[in-house]
C-alpha cells in the first residue's frame, strides 16, 4: 500500500541552509512584508535580499493564505528553489493544512526543507504536506522518483512531533482508502479486498470474513442477488476495534462495497463506466477509519461491516422484476438492477443492529448519480433520523474541511418506493432520486438506533485536485469519521 512520506521535525539550523541541495519552503506570515524569523532572514541575507524583495511585492501581496510562490535557482543558494508560502497568524487548521499541502503537492525527488521556526499548528502543516504528496503508483511499471527527504527546521521540534503521531495515523488510513478507491476491479476483486481487510488483524483488527454460505444462511437475499452476475464471490467483512470499555455497544460503521458496478442487466452506458471501479468507495473509507483507530489505538468501541460484490451481467445475474427477500424479512421488487447499492447496504445494515445493538450507526455509500446533481462534487448528501448524531457528524465534518451537506428526509417519499407485487421497489423514479434512496435504506433502520447515511457519489472521487489530495481518489470521510469518534467517545 502507499504509505505517507515520513517527515523528520528537527531544530533550525542556519548553518545548513546555504549549502542544502533541494527545494526550501519558507513559510511567511501573511501580514509580513519583509523576512521575520532567523530562518527567514538568513535565507534573506544569503540570497542578497532576494526574499525580502519578493516578500514586499505586489505578488506575495496577491497570494491568498495557504497559496505559494517560487524563487527558482536562487544566488547564494545551493537548493533548487524557494518555495514561500503565504500562511495565516491564526490558529487556523485548514490553512495550516492548506500551507502543508502546497509544499507536499510541489514535492520532489530532491526532497524538502521546510524551514518552519515559530510557525503555529506546525504538526497540522506537516499532515496537509503528507495528504497531498500521496500519489498512486503501484499500477505503472515505471515508477516515478521516490519524493526525498522531509525536514521541518522548528525552534521546538520535539513538540510538534509528539502531535504529529496521531496524524499520522489519520494520513495512513487516508491512504488505504485512496488506494482501495483507485485500484481497477480486476485486482481489487472482492476476494483480494477482504483479504486486505484480514491482513489487518496484525494492527489488532479483530476481522471475520463471511462466506456466500453464512451469507445466505443469514437470509441475505437482497445482498447476494446483486452479486450473482459475478465471478467473484459475495462476501461481508466484519471488523471490530475493541479500545473502549469491555462489553460496551459499538458504533457501527457501514460501507457499501460494490468492487465493479456495470449496472447488472440494467446495464451502464460505455461512456464513463470504467469510473465504477470506485463504487466500492464507502466500503473503502469504513477500512480507512478501522485503520486509523487501530493505529492510534483509539479508546473506542467500533465496528466496521462492509458488503462486497460485484454487479455484473450475466446468464445467472438477477433481473429487473426479480423478487428478493432481504434478511429483515421484507420483500423487494428489483425495478433496475444499477440500483444495488441499496441491495447490498440493507441487508448490512440490518445484520450490524442485530448482531451488535450499536449506540449509532452511519453508513457511506457512492449510492446515486442524483446527489451528485444536487450537491456536485463539494459535499457529501447527509441524511438522518436523529438530529443529535446528525448535527455531531457535520461539526466534525467542518471541523475537518470535509464538506457535508444535510438532505431532507420524510414519509411523504415512501410512496414512490410502493410495489404492486412486493413490499417495496427498488427504485423511485428519478425526481429525489438520492432522498428515495434514503427512505429505501432507512426501512432496514430501527427506529431506536440513530442513523446517518452518507452519500459520497460526488465526493469519493475527483477530477481535478483538491486541496488535500491529487486527482482520483480522496478519502473523504476518514478524518470526519475518525473526528467523530474522538468527539463522541474519547473526550
Ligand atoms: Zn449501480
Amino acid at each position: 500500500m502507499t504509505l505517507p512520506h515520513p517527515i523528520q521535525f528537527v531544530e533550525t539550523d542556519l548553518e545548513a541552509l546555504a549549502s542544502y541541495t533541494g527545494r526550501i519552503a519558507l513559510l511567511v506570515p501573511d501580514q509580513a512584508t519583509s523576512a521575520r524569523g532567523q530562518g527567514a532572514r538568513r535565507l534573506n541575507r544569503l540570497t542578497k535580499g532576494a526574499v525580502n524583495r519578493f516578500l514586499g511585492s505586489d505578488a506575495f501581496a496577491a497570494l491568498k493564505t495557504g497559496d505559494a510562490a517560487e524563487i527558482g535557482w536562487p544566488t547564494g543558494l545551493e537548493a533548487e528553489a524557494i518555495q514561500v508560502i503565504k500562511t495565516s497568524t491564526r490558529k487556523d487548521v485548514g490553512l495550516a493544512r492548506k500551507a502543508g499541502a502546497a509544499i507536499g503537492a510541489k514535492a520532489g525527488k530532491s526532497g524538502v526543507l521546510v524551514v518552519a521556526g515559530t510557525a503555529p499548528l506546525a504538526a497540522e502543516i506537516s499532515f496537509g504536506l503528507a495528504l497531498r504528496a500521496y500519489a498512486f503508483e503501484a499500477r505503472k511499471s515505471r515508477k516515478a522518483d521516490p519524493v526525498g527527504k522531509i525536514s521541518m527546521m522548528l525552534d521546538n521540534p520535539t513538540e510538534a512531533a509528539a502531535q504529529a503521531a496521531p496524524l499520522a495515523a489519520l494520513a495512513e488510513g487516508v491512504f488505504f482508502t485512496r488506494d482501495l478507491v483507485n485500484e481497477p476491479a480486476n485486482i481489487l476483486t472482492t476476494t483480494e479486498f477482504a483479504n486486505r481487510l484480514a491482513a489487518m488483524r496484525d494492527i489488532g483488527l479483530e476481522v471475520e470474513v463471511l462466506e456466500e454460505d453464512k451469507l445466505a444462511e443469514l437470509g441475505m437475499g437482497a445482498l447476494l442477488g446483486v452479486g450473482m452476475g459475478s465471478e467473484t464471490p459475495s462476501k461481508v467483512v466484519v471488523m471490530q476495534w475493541k479500545g473502549g470499555t469491555e462489553g460496551e455497544a459499538p458504533f457501527a460503521l457501514v460501507g457499501k462495497g460494490v468492487v465493479f458496478d456495470t449496472g447488472g442487466i440494467s446495464i451502464k452506458p460505455a461512456g464513463g463506466m470504467e469510473e465504477m471501479t470506485m463504487d466500492m468507495g464507502g466500503a473503502g473509507v469504513v477500512s480507512g477509519v478501522m485503520r486509523t483507530l487501530a493505529l492510534r489505538k483509539a479508546k473506542a468501541n467500533v465496528v466496521g461491516l462492509v458488503g462486497l460484490v460485484e454487479n455484473m451481467p450475466d446468464g445467472k445475474a438477477q433481473r429487473p422484476g426479480d423478487v428478493v427477500t432481504s434478511m429483515k424479512g421484507d420483500t423487494i421488487e428489483v425495478i433496475n438492477t444499477d440500483a444495488e447499492g441499496r441491495l447490498v447496504l440493507a441487508d448490512v445494515l440490518w445484520y450490524a443492529q442485530e448482531r451488535f445493538k450499536p449506540t449509532g450507526m452511519i453508513n457511506l455509500a457512492t449510492l446515486t448519480g442524483a446527489i451528485i446533481v444536487a450537491l456536485g462534487h463539494e459535499n457529501t448528501g447527509v441524511f438522518s433520523n436523529d438530529d443529535a448524531l446528525c448535527n455531531a457528524f457535520l461539526k466534525a465534518a467542518a471541523a475537518e474541511g470535509e464538506g457535508a451537506w444535510r438532505m431532507p428526509m420524510g414519509d411523504a417519499y415512501d410512496a414512490k418506493l410502493k410495489s404492486r407485487i412486493a413490499d417495496m421497489m427498488n427504485v423511485g423514479g428519478r425526481d429525489g432520486g438520492a432522498i428515495t434512496a434514503a427512505q429505501f435504506l432507512k426501512r432496514f433502520v430501527k427506529p431506536e438506533t440513530p442513523w446517518c447515511h452518507l452519500d459520497i457519489a460526488g465526493t469519493a472521487l475527483v477530477k481535478a485536485p483538491t486541496t488535500l489530495a491529487p486527482k482520483g481518489a480522496t478519502g473523504w470521510g476518514v478524518m470526519a469519521l475518525d473526528r467523530l469518534i474522538r468527539d463522541k467517545f474519547e473526550v
